[in-house]
């Protein structure tokens, strides 16, 4: 039975298609929403807009930026020879907020999952290969998470990157089997980036 109509309905099924929101907290946040004063929900649907509309992959390393190179890659007190290779911008966002790493990074969006039809083509990998041929770059560490299909990521990487000569790493266990980086807290990553192995 149709309780509430149309729009309501349409929001309860926009809100239970986010990640983590099952049909009763999309009732509850929709719900919120609509007791919102006007100004409150125009203010959060312009958010979402913008968000989609002006943010850009810097076109270096591929994180989520408003500018064409994001701060990172036009900082000059980074090390601009050392790349670090993460699956997302979450990712980069844990590492920097140890704010011990000096290198800086290049963001796959994702990993190589032949079970979910992501081959290598479908991650920013061809980028990191042409920045590997167009900068001088002396180490790659490689730091997707230690999923199998992460760990699987990481060798491939490696071995497309062995004959350049570059230095490749790999972040040390440390970081639980089946972690998520961005849950894992910032002493464990930190051990886990100076315990790095050459792969
Ligand atoms: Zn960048």
């Amino acid at each position: 039975m149709d309780i509430y109509g149309g729009h309501v309905n349409k929001l309860i099924e926009e809100l239970s298609r986010l990640p983590g929101i099952g049909g009763k907290s999309a009732q509850r946040l929709a719900f919120h929403i609509i007791n919102m004063p006007e100004d409150r929900a125009k203010s959060l649907s312009e958010a979402i807009i913008n968000a989609k509309t002006n943010i850009k992959f810097c076109k270096n390393c591929y994180t989520i930026t408003d500018r064409e190179i994001c701060p990172i890659c036009s900082s000059e007190k980074r090390d601009h020879k050392v790349i670090m290779v993460v699956e997302s911008p979450r990712d980069m966002a844990a590492y920097e907020r140890c704010g011990q790493y000096k290198g800086v990074y290049h963001v796959l969006h994702g990993v190589i999952n032949p079970a979910m039809g992501i081959g290598a083509n479908e991650i920013k990998l061809k980028e990191l290969i042409l920045r590997l041929e167009q900068q001088d770059i002396e180490e790659v560490i490689i730091a997707t998470n230690s999923s199998v299909e992460g760990e699987a990521t990481a060798m491939y990487i490696s071995k497309l990157i062995k004959p350049s000569g570059i230095i490749t790493s790999r972040i040390a266990s440390g970081v639980p089997v089946g972690g998520d980086l961005e849950c894992i807290d910032e002493v464990t990553l930190l051990r886990a980036l100076d315990g790095r192995i050459t792969i």
